[in-house]
């Protein structure tokens, strides 16, 4: 499968922009079975998808009882599994060119990129082997939840080997033994916007969800319509949840509702940060607070179709994370200050920040040039060029069992 680079190029340019392409699931699907039967000798009974997203608005708000609005991506994280009758796993990523191999009981103290996975079958207590071969076309550690991507993918496909439905229910299940996965076995504590999302995405629509009371609702967000688009740039610069800075973030979260004397942040009223004694708590509790603000006021510009004024609710957010939460970089500042002098209608960073991924509410037609903006903006600093996707929203995570009547003794690849 040639997915990683999986970049083309603009139209309309010298060719020197790259784009991420999400590639056809069925085809991505395909050649991942034949990597699998190359890899270990036998064919895969099932392959698992799960996307990739944007967070829309509503950032470091899931982890403190807020509300938060992500997207599915097109792009995804394919997982071709294989049952084993012994008790061994292993597991090969494509993406990054390595595999893990151990038994079930190592599961548990898998490191590195391998955690993510193997951390998965630990969270849902697999009681067999599993042979695995991943491939995505989510570009890794860019904020756009490649992690999610992987742990769900494993997830509804070790699900479907089991013979098991992938209920409502279920799916809310699954998002949280993937949490658990990331929290438990990675060691990175995010909040599980991800994984919900990856499980419960509305096809073509963004997933309100409020982490009060777990509750999730559709909102559909008609870009295409309307000649819109979001345009993703993905500064390159990686960032690594699992270190310091994020964990950081929600220890001071949590001593900030301590103070207030709230459970959660989020359930503080919304100008009580001011009566926070400490400078740097007061301002994570504004960002926190009037992000929940713009997360509403950005559902009500969605559903009223004021354009204009959800891509101010992006500015605002932006400023909020740089200035107050202090999650932003310089590359996530200039792709966003570049992205709006250059015609977007609002752009703000998605995900964690530290690198990784904005976003740009464009017109259709202006996207290009964004992009080309962008681009030259890096260059001129003498930064290594971002890279762009373009965000259509993707489905929920699914998975499919392998057709393996079409096998047959002669063929030299089976699946062709
Ligand atoms: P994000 O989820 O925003 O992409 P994270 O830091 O949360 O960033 O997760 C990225 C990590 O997840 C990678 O460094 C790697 O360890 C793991 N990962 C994600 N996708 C893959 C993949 N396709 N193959 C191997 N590891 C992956
Ligand atoms: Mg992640």
């Amino acid at each position: 499968m040639n997915l990683p680079a999986a970049a083309s190029l603009f139209d309309m340019t010298d060719g020197a922009l790259t784009l991420v392409v999400p590639g056809d699931p069925s085809e991505l699907a395909q050649s991942l079975r034949v990597a699998f039967f190359e890899e270990y000798g036998v064919a895969a009974d099932v392959v698992g998808r799960a996307p990739g997203r944007i967070n829309l608005i509503g950032e470091h708000t899931d982890y403190n009882g807020g509300r938060c609005l992500p997207m599915a991506l097109s792009h995804a994280t394919y997982a071709a599994v294989g049952r084993r009758t012994d008790d061994r796993v292993q597991i090969r990523s494509r993406t990054v060119d390595d595999t893990w191999r151990g038994r079930l009981g190592d599961l548990g103290a898998a490191q590195g990129w391998a955690a993510y996975a193997a951390g998965v079958l630990w969270a849902l207590e697999v009681d067999h082997g599993v042979d695995v071969m991943i491939g995505s076309t989510v570009p890794v550690g860019s904020g756009l939840s490649s992690s999610a991507a992987l742990e769900c993918a494993i997830a509804v496909a070790v699900d479907a080997i089991a013979g098991r439905a992938l209920t409502d229910a279920r799916r809310l299940e699954l998002a949280t033994a993937c949490m658990r996965a990331e929290s438990d076995v990675v060691g990175a504590p995010t909040g599980g916007m991800d994984q919900l999302v990856a499980m419960l995405a509305p096809a073509g629509d963004a997933l309100l969800i409020d982490f009060h009371d777990g509750s999730s609702r559709a909102v559909p967000v008609p870009l295409a319509e309307v000649g819109l688009e979001i345009l993703v740039i993905d500064t390159g610069v990686r960032h690594a949840l699992a270190d310091g800075a994020y964990a950081a973030r929600r220890r001071e979260c949590e001593a900030a509702a301590h103070l207030l004397g709230v459970p959660a942040l989020a359930r503080a009223s919304e100008d009580s940060w001011s009566r926070l004694g400490d400078e740097v708590l007061m301002r994570r509790a504004r960002h926190v607070l009037t992000e929940g603000e713009r997360v509403d006021n950005a559902d009500q510009a969605i559903v009223e179709g004021e354009w204009a004024e959800l891509g101010t609710v992006l500015d605002a957010s932006h400023a909020s994370l740089a200035h107050d939460f202090e999650v932003s970089c310089p590359e996530l500042d200039l792709a966003v200050e570049t992205a709006r002098a250059s015609g977007a209608l609002g752009a703000r960073m998605t995900g964690g920040g530290f690198g990784g991924s904005a976003i740009a509410l464009v017109r259709e037609e202006h996207a290009t040039a964004v992009a080309a903006s962008v681009h030259a903006a890096y260059a001129a600093r003498g930064w290594s060029p971002p890279s762009f996707l373009r965000a259509r929203p993707g489905q929920a995570a699914n998975a499919a069992r392998v057709n393996v009547r079409r096998h047959r003794a002669e063929d030299a690849d089976p699946f062709t």
